[in-house]
Formats: structure tokens, sequence, C-alpha cells
């Protein structure tokens, strides 16, 4: 017998068929004879929905209040799920975070996983039942208060949960067929990939590709869970993230896939005095706003005038925040000016074959080039390359980086549900 945790995304369980969907496809993993945990997020886009509630009631809301309310979405979608498991006959309990002993931080929004308990949950498998778990939730023991995880925090439960009950396999359910190439929405022939390292896995997810949520990954390879990824509208075989350090199988191709991310924004400090120290004076206070940065680049000074400017990316949202911290600390720094650009795009060619294989990125810049898309930034990690593009050039700089690597598959991509979780 095996214990599988399975995971339903928002666009799986969006409506009440759908429930009764995915609540069927459930009954059937265990009548296959399976023990089944199932981490289910809000329906649709009810997380949306509920955030813009909150922001209707108060400019600013309380990072308490705001976990009490988002928690809320997870409760609707599994005791629904529970109700329709029942309907089929079969013995279905549902959970909400803190029932199902995740432990985090205290940090409102974005808490950390500490430790999981999941004693109620496996009292259910003994006793027969499916049990459901609310994703996306935890609790803190210090506050006693209800916490979230970050967007997309469903994921996380699903593989804290497979890690603390040593489950055979993690299966992520979503709205398209599994890990792609690319954006099939971006690349409407974009491949699925059958199996890749979660190394890639983690540089995909980092570098904007939303199938599964980063801190899901890391949490995997962490504790050596294997991830399955596939479609709740089919019965496709999906992709696997496999860890090769535990011995897993996986098919060796050079490149993985490319990424691409709106979601960033540039920021230039123009004018740092090109002396010792200055990197550290600025980044300790871009720190200090506790927005994550991502590329950083710095321009050689002239000699004339004894000037650089250095260059980074961040999430937009943090934009405003540290424009603000910097500009207050502008003469202490002595640097001339701020710019801040939000048309940018970034993408990202992931691949562990990189390490062995010579031309890549040369491959990359020129198949650009040829499309008259001009770079502004680069950075690269050992399986990594991204550039920063125009905003309005990135689709296209994607499309034409995946045909040059031969990424394009033979038929379209489809995808279900349209929202990609
Ligand atoms: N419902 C939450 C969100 O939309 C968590 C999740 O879907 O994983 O971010
Ligand atoms: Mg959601």
């Amino acid at each position: 017998m095996s214990l599988i945790v399975q995971k339903y995304g928002g666009s799986s369980v969006a409506d009440a068929e759908s429930i009764k969907r995915v609540a069927k496809r459930i009954v059937e993993t265990r009548k296959a004879g399976n023990d089944v945990v199932v981490v289910v997020s809000a329906m649709g886009d009810t997380t949306d929905e509920l955030f813009d509630l909150a922001l209707s009631v108060s400019p600013l809301p309380s990072g308490r209040e705001l976990d009490m309310l988002l928690t809320a979405g997870e409760r609707i979608s599994m005791a629904l799920l529970a109700m329709a498991i029942k309907s089929l006959g079969q013995e279905a309990r549902s959970y909400t975070g803190s029932q199902a002993g995740l432990m985090t931080d205290a940090k409102h929004g974005s808490a950390r996983i500490v430790d999981v308990n999941p004693a109620r949950v496996r009292a259910a498998l003994d006793a027969g039942a499916i049990a459901i778990v609310a994703g996306f939730q935890g609790f803190n023991r210090g506050t006693g208060d209800i916490t979230t995880l970050g967007r997309g925090g469903s994921d996380t439960t699903a593989v804290a949960l497979a890690a603390a009950l040593d489950a055979d396999v993690c299966e992520i359910y979503t709205d398209v067929d599994g890990v792609f190439t690319a954006d099939p929405r971006v690349v409407p022939t974009a491949r699925k990939i059958d199996t890749i390292t979660s190394e890639e896995m983690l540089e995909l997810a980092a570098a904007g590709a939303k199938v599964l949520y980063i801190r899901a990954v890391e949490y995997a390879r962490r504790h050596g869970v294997t991830l399955h990824v596939r479609s709740s509208f089919n019965n496709n075989e999906g992709t696997l993230v496999v860890n090769p350090e535990n011995g897993e199988i996986v098919e060796e191709a050079i490149i993985a896939g490319v990424a691409a991310d709106l979601s960033e924004a540039k920021i230039t400090v123009v004018g740092v005095p090109d002396v010792p120290g200055k990197a550290a004076q600025i980044f300790t206070i871009v720190a200090s706003t506790e927005a994550n940065i991502d590329m950083i680049v710095q321009n050689v000074s002239t000699a004339a005038t004894g000037l650089a400017d250095i260059s980074f990316t961040l999430p937009k949202l943090d934009g405003a925040k540290v424009i603000q911290t910097l500009e207050a600390k502008k003469s202490e720094v002595g640097f001339d000016s701020l710019q801040y650009d939000d048309q940018i795009g970034k993408l990202a060619l992931v691949g562990a074959g990189m390490r062995t294989n010579a031309g890549v990125s040369a491959k990359l810049f020129t198949a650009l080039f040829d499309a008259g898309i001009n770079i502004e930034m680069i950075s690269t990690s050992e399986i990594r390359i991204s550039v920063v593009t125009r905003a309005d050039t990135l689709g296209e700089a994607v499309r034409v980086v995946h045909s040059a690597f031969d990424l394009d598959g033979e038929e379209e991509a489809k995808v279900h549900g349209g929202t990609g979780r």
C-alpha cells in the first residue's frame, strides 16, 4: 500500500462541478489501494478576491487579520471537497493547517514551516479515511495565531506533509499537463518535460516559472520528496521532479527550459563614488527593506568622473519602498540620482548540461540579436543564464530562444484551466 499526497490548485477546484470531478479522482486513487492525503487550494480566484475585499475596507490591512481572512478560502474548498467525497461513499475528514500540525514562525503573509506534526492526519488514515488538508496555512505556537505561507503556498503544505508522513510521492495537480520547456501560454509549441532534476526546477521556479512554487521545490529537494506534476483534467503522465543525489534516474538534456518573468523592476543608482564600501553601503540599505534583489550590474567608472552606476532588479511590489529608503540616504552614500524602470522583462535559460557544454551563452545572445532584441543586463549561475530585455519584447525573446535550442514540440500544448495553478 502506498501513501500518496495529492495537491489540487485553485483552478482544479474552481466550482462545484470541478470539486466533484476532483473528488472522483481522489476516490479512484483510494480504491486503487492507496492511503490518500489531499491538500487543497482556495477555489479559483478566491484568494485574490478576499485580498481585494481587505483592501477595500483598509488601505493597509493588519497581517494577522489578513491571514485570518485569506485562510478562509482554503477552509471553504476543504470542507466542500470532503462533502463531495463522502457523497461518493468514501470516508473523508478535513483539517485546517493548524489541525494538521503545520507549525510556522510568526511572520504573517510569508510564514515558514518550522515543524510538522500530522498526528490527526495519520489517525484519519489509520481509520481508513481520506484526509483533506487546507493548503497555504499554519499556526504559530508563540503568538497562538494563524499564519499563511505566502502566495502559492499550498504546494509547500503538500510537500511538508509528504515529508512528515514519509509519503511515496507528492502529486501536484494543476491545469497544464506538467512542467513545460516554456510557459505554453507564451510559447504554444512548448514541450512537456518527462523528468527534470529538482536543481533545474528550482532555477526555473526562481526565474518565474509558475507551475511550482519555489519554496515547495526547495523543501522537496531538502527532504528528498519526489514531486509529480500532473493535470487534474486528464490522466496523462505529467512531469517527475527527481533528486539524482538520492539515486533517482533522470534523462540528460542540455537545456531544461526557458522561464519568463514580468514581475520585476530595475533600479539604477547613478553616479556612485568608485571607492571601496559603496556597494556594501547601498545593499545594506536595500537589505533593510527586506526586498529580495536579484541581478546586480555595476558599470566601470570612467577615469574622468570616478563615478560608477549600479543597477539591480527586484520585485515591482518592493520598488516604491526601496526607492524611498535609498533616496533618504542619498547624501550619506553620495550618489547623484536614482532611476526606476518597471518596463523590464527577464528571461532565464536553465539546464544542468550547461556545466559541460560550451557555447550556450553565445547561442542565446545570437538568437536575441537575430530577432533584434536588445539585452540590458546579464547574469549567470552554474546552470542558468538570465537576461533583462524590454518588457514588450519578452514574449518574442522567449519564443526565439526556445526554438534556437530546439525545444519546440510537434503539437500545441493544452492549457485547461487558465491560471497555471
Ligand atoms: N490560495 C493561495 C493562493 O492563491 C494558496 C495557493 O493557491 O497555493 O496564493
Ligand atoms: Mg490559488
